[in-house]
């Protein structure tokens, strides 16, 4: 298993900046404004001592909001990169969101699955980088959002429920399952799960048993 920490980019590893005109922090949005936070380079090694991959995944929607051009932001992230390496230090992947739902510019302006909370940038930088990514994703998911693990259509938890479940069940409302484990743990998450889905195929041999399974967590959540 890749162990992996997820950092933020602006005030964690460089400073915000202060707008006051707008009376705002916000990122920075030239190359001079851009200065490491002191240690994040010491930091970082740290990390990669002790195993871990550091990965940097960030909203950055200035350029969507007309704040900053792409080049500019380039620059910027090339700045980062060589402070970084002045203090012997790297990342080993870097994640954006630069959408915004009101973004000026027609190509960024979406309601994506990329902006954290959500978990697109983790996703994907899981799957780049073959990650240990339920965990980290469900550390950074509020309650009551509902998740489907799924990879190709293949409930991606199934070997890992049990571990899953130990990680963080007060986030998990939603299960994907023939339901056998789901009874086998049902009273660590009874009181949050709101919605099972149960997949079956024609000929299923255990269809029946699926079924079972059903009925009695339906029995036993009663009215909880
Ligand atoms: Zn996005």
């Amino acid at each position: 298993m890749v162990k992996a920490v997820f950092l933020d980019r602006d005030g964690v590893i460089n400073e915000l900046i202060y707008y006051p005109e707008q009376g705002v922090v916000d990122s920075p949005f030239t190359v001079e404004q851009l200065r490491l936070l002191p240690g994040v380079g010491v930091a970082i090694n740290k990390f990669h001592e002790m195993g871990y991959k550091v990965i940097l995944v960030s909203n950055q929607p200035g350029i969507a909001k007309g704040f900053i051009s792409a080049e500019t932001f380039d620059s910027i992230r090339d700045k980062m990169k060589e402070e970084l390496a002045k203090e012997g230090s790297s990342l080993d992947g870097e994640y954006y969101c630069f959408h915004h739902s009101q973004a000026k510019v027609d190509e960024l302006k979406a309601n994506c699955n990329c902006r954290k909370p959500k978990p697109g940038l983790l996703l994907q930088a899981a799957r780049d980088m073959d990650i240990d990514l339920v965990y980290k994703i469900i550390y950074q998911i509020p309650k009551g959002i509902i998740i489907h693990f799924h990879s190709n259509g293949e409930p991606l938890l199934y070997n890992e429920l049990f571990s899953v479940l130990s990680w963080s069940y007060k986030q998990i409302r939603h299960f994907d399952t023939n339901g056998k484990l789901l009874l086998e743990r049902i009273n660590d998450i009874i009181d949050n799960c709101e919605c099972i889905t149960i997949s079956t195929f024609p000929n299923d041999s255990e269809a029946d048993i699926k079924f079972e399974d059903v009925k009695e967590f339906l029995e036993i959540k009663g009215d909880r």
